[in-house]
């Protein structure tokens, strides 16, 4: 099979504007992502960009090398850009056109004009560095895991060293004539390269865009959006995941605050809200790491600990329990917070099933109740003074 330049060339211009299109499409379904307009726009620049190298020696060279070469400089610079606003950061439009303007006043100098080596270097060290920045911005969000993620950074980082490793070859080898660049077998296959990437370089950013989106809408189903926490069903689902892990004994805590209503019916029920949201940091910070904490609805709440014998999961529920009777809200002096707290845990050993666990501590939180509230009560009699 045979690749045609002139072909090619068409493709690259067509499939860039394409992509560009395709992105403003996303973007237009999903505001918020400033990202998807920013690339869109980029692709678009870039068409325009390849639309004036392809005319080379139809238009004047002014037109093609001069402001094709900014026109792609400044698309390198803006898909740095979003790459910056995808990862939380301020898009640096500045920078990102500087690429191209440097490329425009250099272009004014006769002798750099004059001298392909050099406009060579400028070109691929400037869209290199924005490939590697690129790259940067997108390691450096990987506390984000997008599946994404490593593909798009192997991406950017190929770019990179290709550009880059053009600066030396321009610079030290021997310049083929300017007849021969043309004819050249590699331009058609060089040509052939850049379009795959421009295509692999879009499908990684529509797909690292995707991902965040059904990451996000994953987390906030499981979460609960008043503390923050693991919501039921999140936190059954990882409970049982510790049980069927098998081996190790799994404890259960049930937390219910005591006299909830007479918090709400007294102080109004943002301030309730507030006395959650209080538990639940406290609760977080007092518990060992590792602990699975989820709120159950209304004013309960449970932990699963992994590892933790009965005896030991009853003396964390004391000091959780310790700890929320000693918070007290400046703005509510008279305000108290009690809680009770049922705990059951598995036998080494033994596979439990959560079913069995949830009534064990439901029924010791039943009792702790009924003994008068503001107490810890084990599924089976147990020491767990905080002293122990
Ligand atoms: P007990 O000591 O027996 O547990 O009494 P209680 O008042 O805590 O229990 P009860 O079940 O009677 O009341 C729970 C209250 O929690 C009733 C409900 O209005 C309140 N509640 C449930 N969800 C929320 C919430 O998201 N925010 C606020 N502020 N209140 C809530
Ligand atoms: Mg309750
Ligand atoms: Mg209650």
């Amino acid at each position: 099979m045979r690749l045609d330049t002139p072909t090619l060339f068409l493709m690259t211009v067509v499939v860039t504007f394409i992509v560009g299109v395709l992105f403003l499409l996303s973007w237009s379904q999903d505001r918020r992502s400033r990202a998807l307009a920013i690339w869109g726009v980029a692709h678009l620049v870039g068409a325009g960009a390849s639309a004036l190298l392809c005319l080379r020696g139809i238009i004047p060279d002014s037109l093609s090398i001069g402001l094709g070469n900014a026109l792609m400089l400044a698309a390198y610079g803006l898909i740095w850009s979003g790459v910056r606003s995808f990862e939380g950061l301020r898009p640096a439009y500045r920078i990102a056109l500087a690429g191209g303007l440097v490329w425009g006043l250099a272009c004014l100098v006769p002798a750099f004009y004059a001298s392909l080596p050099a406009r060579i270097a400028l070109a691929s060290t400037i869209a290199g560095s924005f490939c590697a920045l690129s790259a940067r911005e997108i390691l450096r969000g990987r506390v984000e895991p997008l599946a994404s993620r490593w593909p798009a950074i192997i991406l950017m980082s190929a770019y990179t060293v290709l550009y880059w490793i053009r600066v030396p070859l321009a610079l030290f080898l021997e310049p083929p004539p300017a007849s021969r660049v043309v004819e050249s077998p590699w331009l058609p296959v060089l040509c052939f390269v850049g379009v795959l990437f421009t295509v692999a370089i879009a499908f990684v950013l529509m797909a690292l865009t995707k991902e965040r989106a059904e990451r996000r809408q994953r987390l906030a189903a499981e979460t609960d959006a008043l503390t923050g926490l693991a919501n039921r069903r999140a936190f059954v689902g990882r409970t049982e995941a510790r049980l069927a892990g098998g081996g190790d004994p799994v404890a259960l805590l049930l937390f219910d605050l005591d006299h909830f209503k007479s918090v709400n019916d007294t102080y109004g029920h943002a301030v309730g809200d507030g006395v959650l949201v209080a538990f639940a940091h406290l609760a977080e910070a007092v518990l060992p790491p590792g602990a699975v904490l989820g709120r159950m609805g209304g004013e309960e709440f449970a932990c699963t600990l992994s590892g933790c014998d009965l005896a030991t999961a009853a003396r964390i529920a004391e000091r959780v329990r310790a700890a929320v009777a000693t918070v007290s809200l400046a703005a509510y002096p008279r305000l108290r917070i009690g809680v009770s707290v049922g705990v059951a845990a598995t036998a080494p050993g033994e596979a439990g099933e959560f079913e069995d666990l949830m009534r064990q501590a439901d029924a010791a939180l039943y009792s702790a109740k009924r003994a008068g509230r503001g107490r810890v009560v084990a599924a089976e009699p147990v020491a767990y003074g905080l002293a122990a």
